[in-house]
């Protein structure tokens, strides 16, 4: 008897057995889906992990159905995948769930798109009858216009006797009705008449528009190629290279460079993106040179549009190029060669919820690796990891110091806020300089980009009398206030309020925004610059696939000239005429209780800075920020990475932290606050018995209740060299042990490796 190990599209660890009856042995291999029981009446569709002949200790179960012919996971993918589950503590069914589109998960959910074709009766083939017919459709001109169209498109005008002299074209329904603007009513006579048949055929989804004109691939500059020949010198020796280049010194172009040796050599190249903003704008600028070849892949795309690039992977003739955001990692590639993480700093790699909390840039090195594929990071601010990797000789480095054409980098000037505060000179969130140099810009006809990291209209409201701000019911959060939309909302679960009209607290009717989201800077923008066009760049505004397309072609073509957004603009958009860029308010990024946030605001403010003057003349950033003496600020001033990292290093090898130790974060969630902290004591204890002064907590985190659930944390801090596998034992057993305590039911616990 044959047995098979299959994996759950559900949140449960490792994989689970079935008995293979007699006829399904030569079907099943690894990779295919079948269709299982679970517990009384449920069925599932598993992915086959593995076959063998061990008999389980248990009665098993057999499997139902065979569900395809040949594998939908390649091997690649299964080994990357028990990577991430292993890796970051989260379940094999998890991963599973998270890498397959849901039409490849469940019984009836993808459809093929189906289109109505016409073709032309058979006896109506030949020159001779045709003649016949067209005479006979004297009488009914527009059936006759109809058919004449239809031929004209088909090619069957072009008959010599029986013989078609051009390739007999398809032609759909809709294609004829928009030709020959008829309506469906003229072809349906012509087909009731018997002249023309109808047809239905699948078609696909994926854009097959005819090869686009392509560009020839730009000539690289002579620092871009002496950084093009130092990769591939390195490659020869490291899996992995950073390029550390600064903004606009022409990095994507030496990734097209690299995409195109790879394309040679027959290999497939992964491109990663951490923003769909970014996807739009390198999508233009890969497809003018790789046309067709280049597919892309995230979460804005329909899940049917998922399902059939997932398929055209696995087909003999799949995308060589694929650019996407995180979960392109988990596409199948058959021959990887090369994989480009772009902006490899940048946080929004990490899946955060739900689980699993995987780094695609880590995912993407290993599945590399595991391809025997290169890996090239590529970023203006480095994260400290990749760069600590690179300085220990781990990973190659290659630096590229100048700007593209030798552009130089923004002039960055810098706002004391604080005393400007004091000399009430501030119109609201603007200093004088700020609003002169954007008039100027826009005068000279140049373009703004205004940078504030927060969404909404307020980060929240307040009584002007008793202090009172309202919180959100399932949050341990206060609202923000989404003017627009006439409502409050809280960013962490979704919910939405009315806005009070009086304080329930005391009464006053006195309640006042406080602080600046992106839209309160909106308005004033309108008003202090009605002539400005003016656009919005949040995610807010980017629900839609279209909006970030909308809003980067209006910015790009001059059709909007201020740009107002959050840190999706400052991720490594390309905009030729911009002059001017402001940072409303850097404090707002220096401020996190956490041991990141300096990191993160450096990043963020360069990288927002680096959109300044790509093009012509020397950009200008307006800097402000009430604590003007800090050393992060002439950091980014001076564009001073190394001094900034350095110093960083440092404080991250005096307080314990990446790159020199490792962190996990354990969380606990229930919605009983008295049961979520006695476990927190109790699993702390349990970890601090084993791991000793490693573990930190239980604490509450800077939020505490999220969607009902109370949470709590404990942290634990792995020195570089610890056998991990024996930690991650360690913690999979304590969480066994604890939620078979029935006081802790429906206790949540799971972890975050490496937080972000
Ligand atoms: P980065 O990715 O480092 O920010 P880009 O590759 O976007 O820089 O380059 C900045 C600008 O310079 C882009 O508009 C790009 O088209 C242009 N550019 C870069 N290298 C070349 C080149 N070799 N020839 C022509 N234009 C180039
Ligand atoms: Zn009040
Ligand atoms: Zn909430």
């Amino acid at each position: 008897m044959k047995y098979v190990d299959v994996i759950l599209p559900l949140p449960l660890e490792g994989t689970f057995t079935y008995s293979l009856p007699e006829d399904f042995v030569d079907s099943v291999a690894q990779g295919v889906r079948v269709l299982v029981p679970l517990g009384r009446s449920k069925k599932y569709i598993a992915l086959v992990d593995h076959i063998h002949e061990n008999k389980p200790e248990f009665q098993c179960k057999p499997i139902i159905e065979v569900l395809d012919r040949a594998p939908i996971v390649l091997d690649s993918q299964l080994r990357l995948w028990k990577w991430i589950s292993d890796y970051y503590m989260s379940p094999l069914g998890d991963v599973y769930h998270a890498a397959l589109p849901l039409g490849l998960k469940s019984l009836d959910k993808y459809k093929p798109k189906m289109e109505l074709y016409i073709g032309l009766v058979e006896k109506y083939r030949s020159e001779e009858s045709l003649k016949v017919l067209l005479n006979i459709l004297n009488r009914a001109s527009k059936q006759q216009k109809v058919l004449i169209d239809f031929l004209t498109l088909s090619h069957w005008d072009t008959l010599e006797n029986t013989v078609p002299k051009e390739q007999i074209q398809e032609i759909t329904r809709d294609e004829l009705m928009n030709v020959s603007h008829c309506t469906s009513a003229i072809i349906k006579a012509l087909l009731d008449r018997g002249i023309l048949y109808s047809y239905e055929k699948e078609v696909g989804r994926l854009n097959t528009v005819s090869q686009p004109h392509l560009d020839r691939i730009k000539v690289l500059a002579s620092a871009q190629q002496i950084a093009y020949d130092e990769i591939l010198r390195q490659f020869q020796e490291k899996s992995v290279v950073l390029l550390h280049g600064v903004t606009s010194s022409g990095k994507t172009e030496i990734y097209i460079h690299l995409i195109k040796k790879a394309l040679e050599a027959h290999q497939q190249v992964l491109y990663l993106l951490p923003e769909i903003a970014l996807t739009v704008q390198i999508m233009q600028r890969l497809q003018k040179v790789f046309g067709n070849r280049l597919g892309i892949y995230h979460s804005k795309y329909s899940d049917a549009e998922r399902v059939e690039i997932w398929k055209k992977q696995l087909s003999d003739e799949p995308y060589d190029v694929i650019l996407g955001a995180r979960s392109a990692v988990l596409l199948p590639f058959q021959k990887l060669g090369l994989v480009i993480v772009d902006e490899e700093h940048e946080t929004s790699f990490k899946q955060q919820d739900p689980s699993p909390r995987y780094h695609a840039r880590n995912a993407a090195i290993v599945l590399a690796m595991m391809s025997g594929a290169k890996t090239l990071l590529g970023s203006a601010t480095p994260s400290m990891e990749s760069y600590y990797n690179a300085s220990i000789g781990k990973y190659g480095l290659v630096k590229l110091k100048t700007r593209y054409n030798n552009i130089q980098l923004p002039k960055i000037e810098v706002i004391d806020i604080k005393d400007r505060q004091r000399r009430k000179v501030m119109s609201g969130p603007f200093s004088t300089e700020l609003l002169k140099a954007v008039r100027n810009a826009l005068a000279e006809g140049k373009q703004v980009i205004l940078f504030q990291n927060r969404r909404g209209f307020a980060p929240m409201i307040e009584c002007k009398v008793c202090g009172w701000v309202p919180k959100c019911d399932n949050c341990d959060v206060s609202l923000t206030l989404h003017k627009n939309l006439n409502q409050l909302t809280c960013h962490y679960c979704g919910f939405t309020y009315r806005i009070p009209t009086e304080c329930p607290n005391c009464g006053s009717t006195e309640l006042t925004s406080r602080g600046y989201g992106t839209e309160k800077i909106e308005d004033y923008i309108r008003e202090l610059f009605p002539e400005a066009r003016v656009a919005r760049m949040d995610l807010d505004t980017t629900r839609t696939r279209n909006a970030y397309e909308r809003l980067i072609d209006d910015f790009s073509s001059g059709r909007t000239n201020l740009l107002i957004g959050t840190q999706m603009i400052s991720k490594g958009l390309d905009f030729d005429n911009v002059s001017v860029v402001g940072i409303l308010n850097a404090n707002n990024m220096l401020n996190y209780p956490d041991f990141r946030a300096y990191e993160h605001a450096f990043m963020m403010m360069s990288q927002v800075s680096g959109r300044a003057g790509r093009k012509g003349k020397q950009g200008l950033v307006l800097l402000q920020t009430k604590s003007p003496e800090l050393p992060i600020i002439s950091q980014v001033v001076d564009n001073d990475f190394e001094g900034f990292y350095k110093n960083l290093l440092q404080e991250r090898l005096m307080f314990h932290y990446p790159p020199f130790y490792r962190l996990i974060e354990v969380f606990l969630k229930h919605k009983k606050e008295d049961v979520v902290s006695s476990a927190g004591y109790e699993l702390g204890n349990k970890l601090k018995s084993w791991f000793g002064e490693r573990v930190l907590g239980p604490d509450k985190p800077a939020v505490a209740r999220v969607k009902t659930l109370f949470i709590r944390r404990i942290i634990i801090k792995l020195e570089i060299g610890i056998d991990y596998k024996k930690v991650r034992g360690y913690l999979h057993h304590a969480q066994e042990q604890m939620i078979k305590n029935p006081r802790y039911g429906v206790l949540q616990i799971y972890y975050d490796v490496d937080p972000l």
